[in-house]
């Protein structure tokens, strides 16, 4: 099995099969609201609060449980993005949710990792 980490150094790495990578990749559409070659964001096609995006990396990782030390800076980048989208919709001063779903029991329906930014409105705990 090709270990992860290496394959990320090596650069972007995609999976063909993967809805996140093709939408990433421009081959599905999508409403994006954060674009850069690391990461991407954008509007959930089912939202569950009146904002609901998804950040991603651009490169193909299944889950949190593939993650190494090494991803630091990626990751670094993953949640400025999101926070600083907060920010741009007006959502930041209330405050917001950011889920990471993994496995499934943890709810992942999508096998490419993404954080869930929830807001603009109040959130119950704890979630079902
Ligand atoms: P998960 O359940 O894996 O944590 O989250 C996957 C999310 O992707 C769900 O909230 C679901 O609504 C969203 N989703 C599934 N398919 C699409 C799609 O084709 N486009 C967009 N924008 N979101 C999607
Ligand atoms: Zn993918």
């Amino acid at each position: 099995m090709p270990d992860p980490t290496a394959a990320r150094a090596a650069g972007p790495n995609r999976d063909p099969g993967c809805l996140f990578c093709r939408i990433a990749a421009g081959e599905l559409p999508a409403t994006k609201v954060h674009d850069d070659e690391v990461v991407i964001g954008i509007r959930d096609i089912a939202p569950r609060a009146p904002t609901h995006v998804l950040f991603m990396p651009r490169t193909h990782i299944r889950s949190v449980a593939e993650l190494t030390e090494a991803d630091g800076p990626l990751l670094g980048r993953l949640f400025a993005a999101a926070a600083e989208f907060a920010r741009s919709e007006g959502i930041a001063t209330h405050g917001y949710r950011l889920v990471l779903n993994v496995g499934t029991w943890g709810g992942q329906t999508v096998d490419h990792l993404h954080v869930h930014l929830l807001g603009g409105r109040s959130m119950a705990w704890p979630p079902g």
